[in-house]
């Protein structure tokens, strides 16, 4: 069994009926063995790959910080290139990753992701441990 669907049999969010799209559970087109779409692949991947859950984590909070609504300067700003390394976002678990950030993982899951600002993320972080 492929590595993604060994975790789907504990996935929350995914269809463990087994039988139709391992995601959505709709009936699955001839051809197709586990997704009835690129859709349904894209958000399986999208919710266990911390790549592309960073990403779209950052994308659902507006690249906002969460708690404290900062927005760090753009591309165009002038001090870009300066502000970049303290002003900027960064996406924590609120249920802690530890050494899955390289693995696929449910910790990964949209729901379990908020993006910070460095200052928000460092007092997070020290009230996590
Ligand atoms: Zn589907
Ligand atoms: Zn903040
Ligand atoms: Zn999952």
């Amino acid at each position: 069994m492929p590595k993604s669907l060994s975790l789907l049999a504990q996935c929350d969010l995914a269809n463990r009926s087994g039988t139709g799209c391992a995601w959505c559970g709709d009936e699955l087109p001839k051809r197709r063995r586990t997704w009835c779409s690129d859709r349904c692949a894209t958000a399986f991947w999208t919710n266990h790959w911390w790549t592309l859950a960073r990403r779209a984590a950052r994308r659902r909070d507006k690249y906002r910080c969460k708690r404290c609504g900062h927005k760090p300067v753009g591309r165009a700003h002038p001090s870009y290139r300066k502000l970049r390394k303290t002003d900027r976002l960064e996406v924590n678990h609120v249920q802690q990753a530890l050494g899955d950030h390289r693995r696929l993982s449910c910790k990964h899951h949209l729901q379990n992701l908020e993006t910070l600002c460095l200052d928000c993320h460092k007092s997070v972080t020290r009230s996590q441990r």
